[in-house]
Formats: structure tokens, sequence, C-alpha cells
């Protein structure tokens, strides 16, 4: 009977185990076209200072809205991408979709934009930047990209040459996800980064845990004497907000002050006057 159910339980492991490849290779062949029939999107979260809770620019995340599936979650289609390959097209998408965004916002509002370790290993990485900046005419002192660490595990000479040729063009980049890596703090001494993003798994843990607390407190430190700005992610309550202010967190980012969103900037002109606020001069444009 418990050999009997051994079998079992292993067969339905196989079973499970081909459904779940046969989905992902579905997935992975509707990737491949979610460009070209325009199924992709990006949302904007924005990232604030943590005093006044003021806008200081917005982070792209990217949406794919599936035919059938509705909309799935990046994390659960950026890994096939990046898997598939398809992420360097998509990435690709994703910076001119949002410099061209960018540059018709106002000029003191940056865009934060996520590069995967797999865009960052491909060397026309800078070339592609600098053409999504120049194609939209936006500032690079108002684009800064985000990479997680992993982008350094391997072919640290080429990251380490990428990031350079990067920061050339005047355009920031910050450390994701900061601490969830295992060698962060080397990584902070090999590479010059920008800012740095605490993960959100610290800052869920801040209010209840002294020890997320004195992390938090240690990278804020860090940060300070690497003359990097600091970004908690994640902040969901006023509490949190109120610790991050205490501890001298200059940015913050997360529900609390606004969650992803379509362009924030985007309305339509028509709706934006009243009619009767109009100059004469402007209703005539108006009417022309
Ligand atoms: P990330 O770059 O660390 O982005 C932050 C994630 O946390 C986003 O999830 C955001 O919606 C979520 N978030 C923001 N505030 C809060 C909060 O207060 N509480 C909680 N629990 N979550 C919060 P999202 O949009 O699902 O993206 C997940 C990840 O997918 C991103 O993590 C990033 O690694 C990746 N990703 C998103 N867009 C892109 C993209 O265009 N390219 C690449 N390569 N990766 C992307
Ligand atoms: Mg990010
Ligand atoms: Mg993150
Ligand atoms: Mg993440």
């Amino acid at each position: 009977r418990a050999k009997n159910n051994g079998r079992g339980s292993a067969a339905f492991f196989d079973q499970e185990m081909d459904e779940h490849a046969r989905e992902r290779r579905a997935l992975e062949h509707d990737l491949r076209h979610a460009i070209a029939r325009d199924q992709l999107h990006l949302m904007f979260q924005p990232l604030v200072a943590t005093a006044f809770g003021s806008i200081v620019g917005y982070e792209a995340l990217l949406r794919w809205d599936h035919p059938e599936k509705g909309a799935i979650e990046p994390d659960q289609f950026i890994p096939i991408a990046e898997e598939s390959g398809a992420i360097v097209a998509i990435g690709e998408w994703v910076l001119r979709e949002a410099c061209a965004v960018a540059a018709t916002w106002p000029e003191n509002v940056s865009i934060a934009v996520n590069v995967s370790t797999v865009q960052f290993q491909v060397p026309n990485l800078p070339a592609v930047v600098r053409d999504a900046l120049a194609q939209s005419g936006l500032d690079a002192r108002r684009l800064e990209l985000e990479i997680t660490e992993t982008a350094f595990l391997r072919n640290r000479q080429s990251a380490l040459k990428a990031l350079h040729e990067i920061r050339a063009l005047g355009v920031r980049v910050a450390m994701d996800d900061f601490g969830t890596g295992y060698s962060s703090l080397s990584n902070l001494k090999a590479f010059p980064f920008d800012k740095i993003k605490i993960d959100k798994s610290f800052i869920a843990a801040i209010a209840d845990d002294e020890a997320a607390r004195s992390i938090v407190r240690a990278i804020v430190g860090l940060g300070r004497s690497f003359n990097m700005p600091i970004v908690a992610e994640g902040v969901e309550t006023e509490e949190q907000r109120q610790m991050l202010l205490d501890e001298g967190c200059p940015q913050a980012q997360g529900y609390f002050f606004g969650y992803p969103a379509a362009n924030p900037f985007l309305h339509d002109s028509r709706h934006e006057i009243p009619d009767e606020e109009l100059t004469g001069k402007a209703r005539g444009e108006a009417t022309r």
C-alpha cells in the first residue's frame, strides 16, 4: 500500500511537471508576439521624499495583458522572458517607451527603469540606452536604471564596463532589492552605484522586528558614507514612513504613497481648462 502511494504520487508529480512545462512553453511562445500585438504597457509608481511626500520621480513597471489569461504579473513572465532571451527586445521596448513618456513630464520628475541581468550582459546595452535618450529627447540626468546584484554574479569585468559606460552617458544606476543578494556589501564596494533601494522585505518587518530596523539603520548609514541616496521600497503604513524618517532614509516608495498607475501626467487637454476661462486667443486656436 505504501509502495502504491509512492508510485501514485510520483506519477502525479510527473503530470504536474508536464503541465507546468506546457504552460511555460505556451507563455514563452505568446511572449514573443507581445510587443508586436501591443500587449505590453507600463505603469508608474511614485518615488517620494520621505519627509514631505513630494514626488521626485516614478518607477516604470511592466504589465502584460494576455489576450486569454488577462493581466500577468512581471514576476511570472520576466523569468520566462529571461530564459528565452525575449527580455532583450522587451527590455529595449521598455526603455524606449519609458523615456518617451518621461520626456513629456515636468523637468524635475525623473524615471526609473528596471533592467534585467540578461540585458546587462548584452554588450550593446549602453548604445540602446543612448538611442532611447536621443530619440525621446529625455535628458540623461532624468533617467535611472535599476539592476539587482545578480547582474554582478558572473562576468564581473564586463558588468563593470557596462556600468561605467552607462554612467558616462549621465544616466544614474541604482542597486535594486538591496540586502537580498548573497554578497551585497562587497558589490557596493566594487561597483559605483548612484543609489540603493532597500528591499521591501526589510521594510515589511521594520515595525515589529528590531533586527530588521537595525539592518535598515545600517544601510542608511552605509548610504551616507558612500554618498549614495537610499530608497526604501514597499512602504505601506504611516508607522513605517515615520520610522524611516527617524532613521534618516531620504526617499521612499510603496502603496502608502501611491500604487503603480497609468501615466500620471496624461490627461485630455480638452478637459483641462473650463471653456469660459480660455482667453480669446486660446479659444480661437482651440476651435480652429
Ligand atoms: P521591483 O523593481 O523591486 O519593483 C517593486 C515591486 O514592488 C513592484 O512589483 C511594485 O508594484 C511592488 N510594490 C510597490 N510598492 C509596494 C508595497 O508597498 N508593497 C508591496 N508588497 N509591493 C509593492 P511588480 O510591478 O509586480 O514588479 C515585480 C518585479 O518585476 C520588479 O521588482 C522588477 O524586478 C520586475 N520588473 C517590473 N517591470 C520590469 C521591467 O520593465 N523590466 C524588468 N527587467 N523587470 C521588471
Ligand atoms: Mg525596481
Ligand atoms: Mg525592488
Ligand atoms: Mg524585485
